[in-house]
């Protein structure tokens, strides 16, 4: 059933009432508004929200629909396919990434929608992992400028996360206490504690306790596939409400395809389809807020005889240095029952190889959490990790219960020639669709054959035994790098174009480096940061 618009005549769905409206200020097109957003994501809904608080007029334009969770999330792994980007990527290189449901969302809320809630903080020498490290190049800002709105962030979102977390520098506590550790996170524990490594609940992004409308967690662990309680504190139920009445308008099922410049070389607006009809928006400024492929798909798709090589490419480094978490995964049978898809996915996390300098064969670091893949999920890894399939499948999953298993989030080099491109073939607007070529280095390979074993020795640690292992990838960044300089970054510290003054970008693509940790949390600081520098700079007139 084709999908129409829900945000419209005066309102937007309120996300906490079954069937219920929010009053939505609206702008025509031909109104000039201060800022147009394409990408109502975890970049895109912070800055809608702080860009609003502080007073300018906002439109949000989203590719996908603008959900419901209480009505449209169900605790059904196949029919929730849908809150991902599933329209068409062409994937290449030496090492293809998988496109889908392992990468980015769709619809307002963006990937937040369906995330895993872990909240953690960079290591603040990550910012600085050239001169400090030796690897990489090194961020724009440094920790001490992020971490006030790394506060900001967990606020907001109601972090629930362990009274001290035994990695970085020290921080106020979480707002809400930590959520009860499930069986599965307690074998990481027990591995970590007979190795003499620290380990830690996960600071998540769903609520402990009552949080005004939204409920506790109860622990199902439905969460890659929409919460349909509203514990889980997306930005869809976070910083979209406040947007919204803070006076911000969000366009739901609205597809940019392509940003116009004025005869002055600035951006005068965005072309955008909605209900089978192109549109143009005008405004005094853009940000871009689509994902780290969405992102440089529209800025090389908006090329024009000004800048033939596509929009803020000047440098021609829009695409380029893509990176990706490597995924390895290590699996182990225990003889109790684990239950690991009761509660959030991910609840106890190791951090030891991002903050341990010695003692490794590779640069850069990676975490690790426990895990819980639901039931259609497990089958997949294992019919595609194991090449079993029919009776022998049926036999594997028999032991899904007493399954256990560690997964890493394993930082890659930003190499040049890892990048988005666009590709002949167009999608069923008319745009060409991106294309993602990805290679490991022989770094990359270190880290994760050290991820393995590692983890391998922590399940045995814990009483696991038949280990096996798997590989995957997560989290796309790092395709329009923010720096300190025009001929070796896309944009300013601010997300600021260095080509076109008023062009902003406000997402993972901004990453010059990826750490080796989820990067949502990063991704809202980094916006509430902008946020705050776009205010600043138009009090003092330098927008
Ligand atoms: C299964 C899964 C689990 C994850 N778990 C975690 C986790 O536990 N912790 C963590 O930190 N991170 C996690 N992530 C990653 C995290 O969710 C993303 O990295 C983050 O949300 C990316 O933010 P973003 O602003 O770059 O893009 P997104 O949040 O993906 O937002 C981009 C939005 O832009 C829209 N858009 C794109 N192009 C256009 C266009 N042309 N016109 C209009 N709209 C457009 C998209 O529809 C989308 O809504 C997970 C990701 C997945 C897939
Ligand atoms: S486990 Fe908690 S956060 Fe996840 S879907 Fe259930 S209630 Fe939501």
């Amino acid at each position: 059933m084709a999908r129409r618009p829900r945000t419209g005549g005066g309102r937007a769905p309120d996300v906490f009432a079954r069937g219920g409206w929010v009053p939505m200020r609206e702008y025509p097109d031909s109104d000039e508004v201060d800022f147009a957003i394409v990408g109502a994501g975890a970049g895109g809904a912070t800055l809608a929200c702080k860009l609003a608080e502080a007073g300018f007029s906002v439109v949000v334009l989203e590719a996908g629909p603008f959900w419901r969770p209480l009505e449209d999330f169900a605790s059904d792994e196949e029919a929730q396919q849908e809150l991902y980007w599933l329209e068409e990527r062409l994937t290449g290189g030496l090492d293809p990434i998988a496109l889908g449901g392992n990468n980015s969302g769709w619809g307002v809320g963006g990937s937040t929608v369906h995330f895993s809630m872990i909240s953690l903080r960079f290591r603040p020498e990550w910012f600085r992992a050239r001169s400090l490290l030796g690897y990489g190049v090194d961020w724009p800002i440094g920790y001490d400028e992020l971490a006030p709105y790394y506060e900001e962030a967990e606020r907001a979102l109601a972090i629930s996360g362990p009274l001290r977390y035994p990695w970085g520098p020290p921080h106020r506590r979480y707002p809400y206490r930590e959520h009860e550790m499930n069986a599965a996170g307690l074998v990481l524990a027990r591995g970590a504690e007979r190795m003499g490594v620290a380990w830690s609940p996960v600071p998540l992004a769903t609520v402990s306790a009552p949080r005004g409308k939204s409920p506790p967690c109860v622990y199902r662990g439905f969460c890659n596939f929409g919460c349909s309680t509203n514990a889980k504190q997306s930005a869809l139920v976070v910083w979209i409400p406040r947007a919204l009445r803070a006076g911000a308008e969000v366009r739901d099922l609205a597809m940019a395809g392509r940003i116009e410049l004025d005869a002055a070389g600035l951006a005068s607006g965005v072309h955008y389809r909605r209900d089978e009809e192109w549109r143009f928006q005008r405004a005094r400024n853009v940000v871009v807020a689509g994902y780290a492929i969405e992102t440089p798909r529209l800025l090389l798709n908006s090329a024009c005889a000004r800048f033939p090589q596509g929009l803020a490419n000047s440098s021609g480094l829009v695409g380029t240095h893509l990176t990706t978490h490597a995924g390895p995964g290590v699996w182990a049978r225990f003889d109790e029952e684990i239950r690991w898809n009761k509660g959030p996915p991910n609840m106890a996390v190791c951090e030891h190889w991002n903050y341990a300098d010695e003692g490794k064969d590779f640069d850069g670091g990676y975490a690790f959490m426990s895990q819980g893949p639901l039931p259609r999920a497990w089958a997949q890894l294992v019919a595609t990790s194991q090449n079993l399939w029919g009776m022998a499948l049926r036999e594997a999953m028999l032991d899904y219960n007493h399954m256990s298993g560690l997964v890493a989030v394993a930082e890659t080099e930003p190499r040049i020639q890892n990048r988005v491109t666009l590709a002949a073939k167009r999608d069923r607007h008319g745009l060409p669709v991106a294309r993602v070529d990805f290679a490991y280095s022989d770094n990359d390979r270190r880290m994760q054959e050290h991820a393995r074993r590692f983890m391998g020795r922590m399940l045995e640690a814990a009483g696991g035994r038949d280990l096996w292992s798997s590989e995957d990838t997560s989290h796309i960044l790092g395709t329009c790098r923010m720096g300190a300089s025009p001929d070796s970054s896309v944009v300013d510290a601010d997300g600021r174009s260095w080509d076109v003054r008023n062009l902003w970008i406000c997402d993972g693509s901004l990453f010059p480096t990826c750490g080796g940790v989820n990067p949502s949390l990063t991704i809202q600081a980094l916006a509430c940061r902008i946020g705050e520098r776009i205010r600043r700079l138009s009090a003092r007139g330098e927008l």
